[in-house]
């Protein structure tokens, strides 16, 4: 996991000249913003999921197994996080800069739905 984020840092560096004039670099501002609410959020769903099975309740969409290994769970959503970034690339080195980012406020949006219903449980 760690060579595979390595490489992806790496092919995101090299900016190439084939670029057309007036795209954007992967990292720039908006990217790294994006990025930065996506791996925020997916904190705080693993903070307000194990809030909610503190106080008994039970998780719903993931195994039991999972969400009880905190661990685990930081380990599954950073990998949730890195494979946005890589489908972001991906998108970004076809030309689907709109879509770059869609799907980034799209993962934040939903996962920020999901731990703030969370935290509304009493
Ligand atoms: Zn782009």
């Amino acid at each position: 996991m760690k060579k595979y984020i390595v490489m992806l840092f790496f092919l995101a560096s090299t900016c190439s000249p084939q670029d057309l004039p007036g795209e954007h670099s992967f990292f720039d501002a908006k990217n790294i913003s994006l990025f930065a609410a996506v791996a925020g959020s997916r904190l705080l769903d693993v903070h307000s999921t194990s809030r909610c099975l503190k106080a008994r309740y039970y998780e719903t969409q993931l195994p039991p197994s999972l969400v009880s290994n905190k661990p685990a769970f930081i380990g599954y959503s950073f990998a949730l996080a890195g494979l946005n970034m890589q489908a972001a690339y991906i998108l970004h080195k076809t030309h689907h800069h709109k879509l770059e980012r869609a799907i980034s406020v799209a993962h934040f949006g939903a996962v920020a739905a999901t731990a703030g219903r969370n935290y509304s449980i009493p």
